[in-house]
């Protein structure tokens, strides 16, 4: 019986156990995924918590991406390049073993041959919070070479920059401020990482306005990991440009997947996952 989690704080939003559970009903597989809300100084329990009742495996989200790190036995390559874990798995002898899977959604979302375009060529990517670490991570792996991060927080894209360059030097950063007037003439993809958009209370705001992205080539990729609403107020007004636009389901599915399949070595079935988070969405 496989016995998996998901922890945070707060978890209240999370879609990872309708999305698991589901692919554990579908495969035949016996166990569950439960939510474990986690404050962050009772962390090193809940670890204890996960050796002691022999748990497979979890996911970590906010705030425990990165703290998680210290008590992990090993970490895959894109935990190096981003800094931050949303998987582990625990083996027999209680090892820890930690990966991003959200670097793999967001690169795998998009479709193939927009991927193979984007080589040699410049991004822009708006937010420097945690996601924007994975994306980042996520372009890099695409072989962009230029990246320019546009956030309202200098010292965080400073810190984002440091991250990039201690794996891949040869690749330039360009630090913007996220204001009203930024020309991206010569960006072929731009990603939204910042909840702007989001249902609730950023749901009528674009992160760019339309006059910014009207700067945009007319076959750039306009990339909003945002999933609800799914129409955006960015993707809206990239659509209203012409512009191919991807909102960030296909992200949070594919990570999904890929976690599911690391801790069951079993491919989830990416329509059931997608039904499963239809109520919710
Ligand atoms: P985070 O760590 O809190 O980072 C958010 C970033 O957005 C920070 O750079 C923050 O700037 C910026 N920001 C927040 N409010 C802003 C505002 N009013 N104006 C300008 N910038 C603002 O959050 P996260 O974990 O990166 O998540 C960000 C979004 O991505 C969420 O909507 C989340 O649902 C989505 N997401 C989607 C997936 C997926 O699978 N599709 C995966 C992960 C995250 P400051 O640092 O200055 O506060």
């Amino acid at each position: 019986m496989i016995k998996l989690a998901i922890i945070g704080y707060p978890l209240g939003h999370s879609l990872s156990p309708a999305m698991h559970n589901a692919s554990l009903r579908e495969l035949g597989i016996e166990g569950s995924y439960i939510a474990l809300e986690t404050p962050p100084e009772t962390l090193e329990k809940r670890i204890e918590f996960f050796k002691n009742e022999k748990f497979n495996g979890f996911n970590v989200t906010i705030p425990h991406k990165v703290e998680i790190i210290k008590f992990l036995d090993n970490i895959d390559n894109f935990v190096k390049n981003v800094g931050a874990v949303n998987t582990v798995i625990i083996d027999e002898n209680n090892k820890f073993y930690g990966y991003n899977t959200d670097v793999y959604g967001f690169v795998y979302a998009i479709p193939e041959n927009l991927r193979k375009n984007f080589r040699g060529q410049k991004a822009a990517i708006i937010g420097a919070g945690g996601a924007a670490r994975a994306v980042l991570a996520g372009l890099t792996e695409m072989d962009l070479q230029e990246i320019s991060i546009l956030a309202r927080n200098i010292e965080k894209s400073l810190d984002l920059q440091k991250m990039i360059l201690k794996n891949f030097p040869h690749i330039k950063i360009n630090f913007l401020l996220l204001d009203d007037n930024v020309d991206l003439s010569d960006c072929c993809i731009v990603v939204n990482t910042t909840p702007l958009g989001m249902q609730g209370k950023y749901e009528d705001i674009s992160p760019l306005n339309q006059d910014t992205i009207a700067t945009l080539p007319k076959n750039a990729f306009v990339y909003d990991i945002v999933y609800k609403p799914q129409k955006t107020k960015f993707i809206e007004y990239a659509e209203n440009q012409g512009l191919n636009t991807l909102n960030g389901l296909d992200m949070l599915i594919l990570q999904g997947a890929k976690s599911f399949e690391l801790w069951t070595g079993q491919k989830p079935s990416v329509k059931i996952i997608k039904n499963s988070l239809f109520d919710f969405l």
